[in-house]
């Protein structure tokens, strides 16, 4: 019997206006109503997860950033895993070496050096993703994060880090040249002990080795006595896959890539379609 479900957020409980659908909403209070813990495991950040979860209306607890930083469902931080301050300038060295774009997430928000690449890189991926969706929609979106104060800009990531009360939890590098981010994150993975995954394949995402979803979900459910072999975990990419590599039940987005589908148990409908609330309603009957 399923006890507790940990769904990613983007490309799984998200659909691809980035909001959680009336039925995933109704799936996700139906299993907290018969007592199962529903977490969420993204890679995203705390303010951004919430953003989308209280536009939804639902409670749950998070685990944020691949699980660099743990919430409970009040929003307390319960565990925090950011990175060896060695190993962010040595990850600085051979991302600033790769010439290549990307943000930081840190214990005082998201920045960015330059709020013009940050939209156009983001704008870029974004329009060879939804190719059918008006270029403007999207712009809107890279945008937003900005405007609801999601990220932050900063002169230089050199100033930002000079400040010894920064705790960084996340690198997330940005690009549509896939041998670049290929050869970058061997780079990353010879010269730092950092985690090296991703959430799309546009993406790397860089934490602490003991920020990943699966050891955050591990020391969830160990805490509330559930066994891991009753927990089902829902996701699309690769930063998902630790946690089914723990979870008793992993399972797939219709929308995963064939990859992520063969490692997994079952495979659900994609985001578009209610995915997570149609493997929510078969796991509870
Ligand atoms: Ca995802």
């Amino acid at each position: 019997m399923i006890k507790c479900i940990a769904t990613d957020m983007d490309g799984t409980l998200l659909n691809m206006h980035e909001k959680v659908s009336e039925a995933n909403k109704r799936a996700i209070e139906h299993a907290q109503s018969k007592g199962v813990e529903v977490v969420v495991a993204t890679g995203r950040s705390y303010l951004e997860a919430r953003h989308a979860l209280d536009e939804a209306g639902l409670k749950c607890p998070v685990i944020s950033i691949n699980g660099a930083v743990v919430w409970d469902e009040e929003g307390e931080m319960v565990a925090s895993n950011p990175m060896d301050r060695e190993d962010v300038e040595r990850a600085r060295a051979v991302l600033d070496e790769a010439d290549i774009y990307y943000e930081v997430y840190t214990n005082k928000g998201t920045y960015t050096y330059d709020k013009k690449v940050s939209i156009e890189t983001i704008v870029d991926l974004l329009v060879s993703a939804f190719p059918d969706v008006d270029p403007a929609y999207l712009e809107k979106r890279a945008t937003e994060r900005f405007d609801l104060g999601l990220v932050h800009v900063v002169p230089s990531y050199a100033e930002l880090f000079a400040d010894e009360n920064i705790q960084c939890f996340k690198m997330l590098v940005f690009s549509g040249d896939q041998d670049l981010l290929g050869h970058t994150g061997g780079k990353l993975k010879e010269h730092t002990s950092l985690t090296v995954s991703s959430s799309g394949k546009e993406n790397l995402e860089i934490t602490s080795p003991s920020a990943q979803k699966g050891i955050a979900l591990e020391k969830f459910v160990a805490k509330r006595n559930i066994a891991l072999s009753d927990t089902m975990a829902i996701g699309d990419s690769y930063n998902d896959i630790s946690m089914f590599e723990k979870a008793g039940k992993a399972v797939a987005m219709g929308n995963a890539i064939a990859d992520i589908q063969r490692f997994c148990d079952e495979v659900t409908l994609s985001n578009h379609e209610d995915g997570v609330a149609h493997a929510i309603e078969k796991a509870l009957k």
